[in-house]
């Protein structure tokens, strides 16, 4: 039967949530930003929605949670749109590290000429230096609008969040520092820092993460309105970003294993995108759909612990590897 329905859909889905969320128990939630304690580590969620519109919600979805570092791929995205893609890739490079998203180990090396990519916090705060605007607020305008211009509402900052981090980041703080000796920064230190942790802080659910998701897949249009929203150009470089650098130091398992553009954060949100083509004709719904995760238990390395295993289990399904 090639027909794939809505429900039959819906209940694959939760089967596979059901099983998965068993898995959270293994996994630990972020604690170096106090209130990201609060989370509870037993919830999986997944929200998946498709070119031709069809959409999936299954398990803790419509949980709000904290973007972190799943905004690294949009604020890059706001600046190559601002600045041009030659001018934001002279200051920062777009090769993996293999060390964790917070060291600051390769900025002592000299021979560095910038930091190694957006996604790791010394690129990810290079790259928020470069936003236009005098302040926060005028900083994050554009990325607030597009995600306003995705999301069909506008998003707001989580305070306490934000807060708490700004309190305890003497790690962001000694990378800011770095980048300033080294030259790095085009805003002031604490206005990028500030910039920073607000950005990081901006709330979402699984089905805001899959909307944004959708117009990665579809190479920057919205597949429903068919308006083109980010430059193809630009999307491409950020979707590599995602393949190489988006899941922390186990992004080449998650290449090898899942094969999916994909991009998690310490809140234990998983953004992803489907290849916008599928060899599988019984399942168009999958082709080109948006997906986001939220399973705030992660394993070692920072990834949700569920959300991967409940990922590499739909993706190795549906055949959506791009390899
Ligand atoms: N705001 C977090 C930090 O800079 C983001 C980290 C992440 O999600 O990987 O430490």
């Amino acid at each position: 039967n090639t027909e794939i329905t809505k429900e039959w859909l819906q209940s694959y889905v939760d089967d596979w949530v059901k099983f998965y969320k068993k898995e959270t128990t293994q996994g630990k939630v972020a604690s170096y930003i106090p209130v990201l304690k609060q989370a509870n580590p037993n919830h999986l969620g997944i929200s998946i929605i498709g070119k031709n519109g069809m959409t999936v919600h299954s398990g803790d979805v419509g949980i709000p949670f904290t973007i972190q570092s799943i905004s690294k791929i949009f604020s890059f995205i706001v600046a190559c749109i601002e600045r041009g893609v030659a001018y934001v890739l002279d200051r920062v490079d777009v090769e993996p590290t293999g060390e964790a998203f917070n060291s600051i180990m390769h900025l002592e090396m000299r021979k560095i000429k910038k930091p190694f990519n957006p996604f790791i916090n010394a690129g990810a705060i290079t790259v928020t230096s470069l936003l236009n605007g005098k302040n926060s607020s005028e900083k994050l305008e554009a990325l607030f609008e597009l995600f306003t211009k995705i999301l069909g509402y506008r998003p707001h900052i989580n305070k306490d969040v934000y807060v708490s981090e700004r309190e305890t980041s003497v790690r962001n703080r000694a990378i800011g520092y770095y980048l300033v000796e080294l030259g790095y920064l085009e805003s002031e230190l604490e206005l990028t820092l500030e910039t920073y942790f607000k950005q990081c802080s901006i709330e979402v659910t699984t089905e805001d993460l899959a909307k944004l998701g959708l117009v990665l897949a579809n190479d920057g249009m919205n597949p429903h309105t068919n308006e083109e929203i980010i430059p193809r150009n630009v999307v491409r470089l950020a979707k590599a970003l995602m393949l190489t650098c988006g899941m922390y130091d186990a992004s080449g398992k998650f290449a090898a294993y899942v094969g999916i553009p994909a991009k998690s954060g310490v809140s234990g949100g998983i953004i992803a995108t489907a290849p916008p083509r599928v060899r599988d004709e019984v399942l168009p719904f999958v082709e080109g759909c948006g997906i986001g995760l939220y399973g705030p238990a992660l394993d070692d390395k920072g990834n949700s612990i569920a959300g991967i295993k409940l990922l590499k289990h739909i993706a190795t399904k549906w055949d959506l590897s791009i390899f």
